[in-house]
């Protein structure tokens, strides 16, 4: 499994509003326009719980 670098800046969290330390996310786009999107530990964790839900189901999905 390919270890993800994570470069952990100073800032604030976009999906909780936390001040403190942060990292890249991902491109977040919206009918504004697209943005760098930093999230903090605690998001993280929850996000790669997910993601690694959602490619869970991928898996075991029927071939389609
Ligand atoms: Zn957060």
């Amino acid at each position: 499994m390919p270890e993800v670098k994570t470069r952990w800046v100073d800032g604030e969290c976009w999906l909780c509003d936390q001040d403190g330390p942060v990292v890249w996310i991902g491109p977040v786009t919206t009918i504004f326009g697209t943005c760098p999107m930093f999230a903090c530990q605690l998001c993280i964790e929850r996000l790669e719980a997910r993601v690694r839900r959602h490619n869970r189901e991928q898996d075991n999905a029927p071939p389609t």
